[in-house]
């Protein structure tokens, strides 16, 4: 397995710490970055997979220190890697042997990534103290059962449409990924009218023009494992997703699925990035020419961190709901807004709002 590669790249924002670790006696190999704490001890997710990188761990830290201030949190941003395959690994053994290692590492507060979950969060606690996305029992809000991040996407979504000249009531919408945010944010916006017209997932994609049952396309993925199996449409590949003719676009699954080579093609009048990274600046670049309204990842999909927030602090689900609908209703416009009278793409917009708060936390720091 590789090592961890040497790390290097400080900016204005952090990070401040970058700890290996490693545990002869389970083998466990982690990284964490604590990207930057002025707002308060950071919150990101433990990713655990074979591959993982202190690189890619600290560009999450990045992205975690940009959403956790657009959405108001009293948090900072980090991320963990456990370098191992959750399939075949002894998940648990190596999360406890990582919690041991970080016990002492008080301004990082972990949270599920890839290839952990609620269990990995318990474990982390009870040796800790602290982390976030715990099961419902320890306190927890099950965020993806309750659907935290579509629910965003969906009120980010009635604020966007006025900015794209889209009527929500009869909206026709194509979803890249119906997992857990995808799902859920179809659901969120069905019940302002909107039309599901084409879905994908990992074993293909559909589309029927007059509207795809949600509730049966749920079941089929289900049953058959995939939506590509659902009989009431037309079986599309997962890029001919992208092209599908419809007003609202939501890519919830890969990084890097709106490229160049695709962004020409989107029919889409507003594209809401339910996914981390989900287009390439090129991609963001041609949709802005193309007067696409484009609500980047950190704006539009932080209902999951808000709701992991609430939890931290002892609030309620209805607390959870409340805010994530207040602060992405109030970031999006904020977003759109300034990108429209300063004639930037939004994620310029978006970066400099997020950056603005964490430069002012930081200015009530004193200086070493
Ligand atoms: P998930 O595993 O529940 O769902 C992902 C879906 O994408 C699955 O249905 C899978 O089959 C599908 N998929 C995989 N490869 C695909 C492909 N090539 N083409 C089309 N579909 C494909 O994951 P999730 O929790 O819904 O997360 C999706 C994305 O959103 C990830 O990028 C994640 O980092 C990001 N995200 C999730 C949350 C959250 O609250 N869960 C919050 C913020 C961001």
């Amino acid at each position: 397995m590789a090592a961890f590669p040497e790390f290097a790249v400080f900016d204005e924002l952090g990070p401040s710490k970058v700890v290996h670790l490693y545990d002869p006696g389970s083998g466990m190999k982690g990284v964490v970055v604590v990207d930057n704490v002025a707002a308060g001890p950071a919150i990101g997710g433990v990713r655990m997979a074979a591959d993982v990188s202190t690189d890619e761990v600290a560009r999450l830290a990045r992205a975690m220190t940009l959403k956790n201030a657009a959405a108001g949190l009293p948090h900072g941003g980090g991320k963990a890697g456990i370098q191992a395959d959750p399939k075949t690994a002894d998940a648990s053994r190596l999360v406890l042997a990582f919690a041991r290692a970080i016990r002492d590492l008080a301004e990082y507060i972990p949270g599920p990534d890839m290839g952990t979950n609620e269990r990995s969060m318990a474990i982390v606690r009870s040796e800790t103290g602290r982390a976030v996305g715990l099961p419902r029992v320890l306190g927890g809000i099950p965020l993806d059962e309750i659907g935290a991040t579509g629910f965003g996407l969906a009120r980010s979504a009635e604020v966007a449409a006025e900015f794209a000249g889209i009527h929500l009531k009869g909206a026709r919408l194509a979803v890249e990924g119906l997992g857990n945010v995808g799902r859920h944010a179809a659901r969120f916006l069905a019940e302002l009218g909107v039309i599901l017209v084409a879905a994908s997932d990992r074993g293909g994609a559909v589309s029927c023009s007059e509207g795809l049952d949600l509730d049966r396309l749920a079941e089929t993925k289900r049953k058959a494992g995939t939506v590509a199996a659902f009989e009431g449409g037309r079986r599309l590949s997962q890029a001919e997703l992208f092209l599908v003719d419809c007003d609202i676009l939501i890519p919830a699954a890969r990084p890097d699925c709106i490229r160049a080579d695709n962004a020409g093609a989107i029919k889409a009048r507003l594209v809401l990035q339910g996914a981390n990274i989900p287009a390439t600046p090129e991609a963001e670049a041609i949709l802005h020419e193309r007067g696409i309204v484009n609500v980047p990842d950190f704006i539009a999909n932080a209902g999951g961190v808000i709701c992991a927030s609430v939890e931290y602090h002892g609030g309620t689900e209805a607390d959870a709901l409340r805010r994530i609908a207040n602060q992405i209703s109030r970031n999006t416009r904020e977003v759109l807004q300034r990108a429209r009278d300063e004639r930037i793409e939004p994620r310029r917009a978006a970066v400099a709002l997020a950056t603005d708060r964490v430069r002012e936390a930081m200015s009530y720091r004193m200086p070493c």
